[in-house]
This record gives structure tokens, sequence and C-alpha cells, in this order.
């Protein structure tokens, strides 16, 4: 049964989607269609109704990580309506408020696999830029009145949450909340948050709802009050070495979603002994490390990327069960370009969330 709403061109197994994308590094996104298959049996498809504006988009779009492939449509924080399901479902059925992360397939045989983190997986395809096995080309995000996606990564919203603010749990949630979850950020810890944006201010909101002593390290004194509001114990400038200094060696763990070039060694000296950094900003250049600092606490720097499908919707319960959802700045597609200079002037409060009813007008 369909109840597509969106435009929709038959072609075969295929139907052409309203989306935006960028047809190379330098150009802004803008309206085109691409196609998307025709539910199979294993599949949802999903009419979009918001998508989160994540800073991997800006890299990937403007080719600062290697790679990208265009036309580029990014957006892999996505809420919707499901409008069908191939006879195979079972998870969802029309209707109902769906959601898709990062992630759109993995082979599902491998040991990540196996073990339930599809993250890992050495043959994931990401939801935008990774190769798609269906139509050839690569996938296209969120930024689009549809998607069509493998039920197993599909994810339930929990009915309590507001929709614009849900969709970027689906990647700036579950990308602060696993590590902190995999680190043991429980109440007693103390807990640094480096960087007061999209991932930067759920890291703030979960540290604090796991019980932590919280603070937060941010460039833009501007952003005080706001992280104090979110969860904060203490915000600290990051410009300010005073500041710094009267936290040398007492974090437990510190996050760290820094977009840019920045001076990592400042937050490892902040580490107590056996304390870990992780990194899951990622900053498109090499990060340069003081061997020294790491040794004399015998401290770990690591990474972390998104969380797997199970956790994701671990983390989806979580915030239905404590009303968490991002700080959202609601916006209609054809702001998006707009959205991506405030991005890099770090003048985000928290997320942009696109109400995808814009492209429909358009
Ligand atoms: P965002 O909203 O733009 O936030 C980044 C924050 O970093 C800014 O708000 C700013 O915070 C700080 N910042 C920016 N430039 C800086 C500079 N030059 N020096 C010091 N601080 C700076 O970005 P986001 O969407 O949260 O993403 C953050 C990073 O995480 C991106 O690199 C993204 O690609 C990556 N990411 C990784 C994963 C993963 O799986 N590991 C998933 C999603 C995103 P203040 O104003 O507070 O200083
Ligand atoms: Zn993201």
């Amino acid at each position: 049964m369909s109840t597509t709403q969106f435009s929709t061109e038959s072609r075969g197994d295929q139907y052409k989607a309203k989306a935006y994308a960028a047809a190379s590094a330098t150009s802004p996104l803008a309206l085109t269609t691409i196609p998307r298959r025709e539910p199979g049996k294993d599949d949802v498809q999903i009419e979009i109704l918001f998508c989160g504006v994540c800073h991997s988009d800006l890299h990937t779009v403007r080719s600062e990580w290697a790679g990208t492939v265009y036309p580029c449509v990014p957006g892999h924080e996505i809420v919707g309506r499901v409008t069908k399901v191939g006879s195979a479902v079972t998870k969802v059925k029309p209707g109902d408020i769906a959601a898709v992360g990062c992630m759109v397939d993995s082979d599902g045989s491998c040991s990540e696999c196996q073990d339930g983190l599809e993250q890992f997986c050495p043959n994931e395809i990401l939801t935008y830029n990774s190769p798609d096995r269906h139509l050839g080309g690569v996938t296209y995000g969120g930024y689009s009145d549809s998607i069509v996606v493998k039920e197993h990564f599909v994810l339930h919203i929990p009915s309590n949450l507001d929709l614009a603010g849900a969709a970027p749990l689906l990647c700036a949630g579950i990308t602060t909340y696993s590590p902190m979850r995999h680190w043991g950020v429980t109440k007693g810890k103390k807990v640094g948050v480096v960087g007061l944006g999209g991932l930067g201010h759920m890291a703030v909101k979960f540290a604090h709802a796991f019980g932590a002593q919280v603070v937060v390290f941010t460039t833009s004194p501007s952003k005080k009050e706001d992280a104090l509001r979110l969860g904060a114990d203490e915000v600290v400038v990051s410009t300010d070495d005073n500041q710094i200094k009267k936290h040398i060696r007492s974090f437990d763990f510190i996050i760290d979603t820094i977009s840019a070039e920045h001076d990592i060694d400042t937050y490892i000296q902040l580490l107590r002994r056996d304390g870990n950094i992780t990194l899951v900003g990622a900053p498109p250049k090499p990060l340069a490390v003081s061997a020294f600092n790491l040794i004399s606490g015998r401290c770990s720097l690591s990474g972390s990327p998104i969380g797997s499908i199970a956790e994701t919707q671990e983390m989806l319960d979580f915030c239905g069960k404590h009303n968490i959802t991002a700080d959202v700045e609601v916006i209609p597609i054809q702001m998006v370009n707009k959205a991506y200079d405030r991005l890099l002037k770090s003048d985000v409060k928290y997320r942009f969330s696109i109400d995808m009813a814009s492209l429909k007008s358009q």
C-alpha cells in the first residue's frame, strides 16, 4: 500500500525525489531531483519531515575530507513518516513516525555486524556519499523529500519528543552518547565538553543526565549562560590560560567536538591519571599531540564514530524517558547555505533542523 505524498515519477524500480544537492565543492546547495529505489521487500520508504544540519554535511559538501562524489546530497539526521513498506517489514507500518541516522546498510555478516556494531563494519553504507548497491552511484542523504532504507536501519522516536528537536539525536545525539557510555561517564565523574555546537550541546545534556560534573570549554564567551542552562556546572573560556590552568590533571573524561584545527594538548594536560579524551570532532587536518602529556598521566586519546543501531535506539529511548531533544533553530531548506556560513562562524544555537515542508512548496 502506498500513501506517498511527495513528488514521485516512477521509472521501473526507481522514482524521482526532490532534493538539495551540491554540484561541486564550491557550489551552493540547490534544488534538484535524484533517483530513489522503489522499496524492496525489506525496505521502508519515509517522507522526510525534518533533517538536522551536521558539520559533517559541510565537511563533505565542501570536500574538506577526501572522497566526495558530486552531486552530493547530505543529511543524516532524518525524522519522517513511513509511506510504504516492503512485504517482509515488521518494524514499522505506513503512517508511523520513523528515523534514520548515519548508516543505511552494512554486510550483516562480519564479526562487527555479528556483535551488533554496524558502525565498524568494513562494508558499512553511510546515508550519503557511500556506494549505492541498488541504483549505482552514491547514496543520497536527508536533504530530500523522501528516502528508502533497509528496515534494520530504521529507528523509533519516542512519541513525547518534538520531531524537529529529535532529528539531531540521530547523529549529534548518538555520537556523544556512545563514547560517554563506553568510557563510563556516571555520577561523580568530572567530564569536559570541548566546543559548544551541535555535538557539544548534546554532550552537555547527556553528561548532566548521567549525573556527572560537567565543565564546558568554549571559544565563545556569549555561550556561557546557555551552557549553564543546558546542564554545565562550570564554563571555561578556552582562550583564557588562567581559567584552563585551574583544571590541570582533574578530568576523568573529556569529549572533544571541535570541527577545526586546534591545540588538543591544552585538553590532554587536564586529564587525571588514566583519564581519557575522546575525539569525535573530525577536523580535516591532523592534530599534533605531545607524547609527554599522555605519558605522564598514563592517559589515553581515542576516537569514536556514531554508534550502533541498537545503541541509537537505546539513546532515543533514554531521551524519551528524560525528555531530551536538541535545541534547534528550525529553518526552511532555502536557508541551508546561510546556515552553513553560520556553522563556520560557530553561530548555531545549537543545531539547525530543516523543516522539509519547505521543499514541497518549491
Ligand atoms: P558545530 O555545530 O559546528 O560545532 C563545532 C564547535 O566547535 C563550534 O560551535 C565551536 O564551539 C567549536 N569550534 C569551531 N571552530 C573552532 C576553532 N577553530 N577552534 C576552537 N573551537 C572551534 O559542529 P558539529 O556538527 O557539532 O560537529 C563537530 C565535529 O564533529 C565536526 O568535525 C563533525 O564532522 C564531527 N562529527 C563527527 C562524528 C563522529 O562520528 N565522530 C559525528 C558527527 C560529527 P565554541 O563556539 O563553543 O568554541
Ligand atoms: Zn553528523
